[in-house]
């Protein structure tokens, strides 16, 4: 039935990771921090449809923050901003977890809704030489939660 849908997944919350949820990192939308809002990027943006986009600097593992797309109603078709613009103008704190964070705890931050309802998933990479380093894996949103939660068998 469809409440016992909603318990399980609600019990599931207890141990389901963000990884296991993820959207994984082959799969982000994302812009580097280099690239301009010319029509084309623009145009792509339309297309994909996504609220929110990431940006990184160097590579794809290493984000550094979000455009919302509503920030983008002052850009000015005609002089392509560079998004490094945008992205120092609206500032915005990421919302780091790390691979093993459980979802009720995920679910409890969305609400709260402090840091955004989108967060990155983290990994700390000690392979090869060098200090160890935390990489962006993915990303999970209050979407993704929800829809976790209320999964109905
Ligand atoms: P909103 O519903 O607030 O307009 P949205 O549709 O852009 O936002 P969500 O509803 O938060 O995004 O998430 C829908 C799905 O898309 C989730 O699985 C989420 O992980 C994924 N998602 C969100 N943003 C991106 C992105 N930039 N690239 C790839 N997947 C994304
Ligand atoms: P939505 O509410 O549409 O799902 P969101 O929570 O990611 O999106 P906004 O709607 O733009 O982002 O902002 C909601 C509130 O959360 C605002 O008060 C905003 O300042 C704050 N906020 C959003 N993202 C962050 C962030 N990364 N760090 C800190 N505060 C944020």
């Amino acid at each position: 039935t469809e409440e016992m849908g909603i318990i399980s997944g609600a019990l599931e919350m207890k141990t389901k990771t963000v990884k296991d949820i993820m959207t994984p990192l082959d799969d982000i939308f994302m812009l580097p921090v280099e690239a301009s809002f010319d029509f084309d990027i623009l145009t792509e943006i339309e297309c994909r449809g996504y609220t929110r986009i990431p940006i990184y600097e160097g590579v794809r593992a290493n984000v550094v923050a979000i455009i919302n797309v509503k920030q983008l109603t002052l850009v000015d078709l005609k002089v392509a901003a560079p998004v490094k613009s945008l992205v120092d103008f609206y500032k915005t704190d990421l919302f780091f977890v790390f691979e093993n964070e459980k979802l009720d705890f995920m679910f409890r931050s969305f609400r709260e809704g402090s840091r955004g309802h989108m967060a990155f998933v983290q990994k700390l990479n000690d392979e090869g030489p060098g200090d160890p380093r935390y990489e962006t894996i993915g990303l999970v949103t209050m979407e993704d939660v929800l829809e976790e939660l209320l999964q109905a068998e």
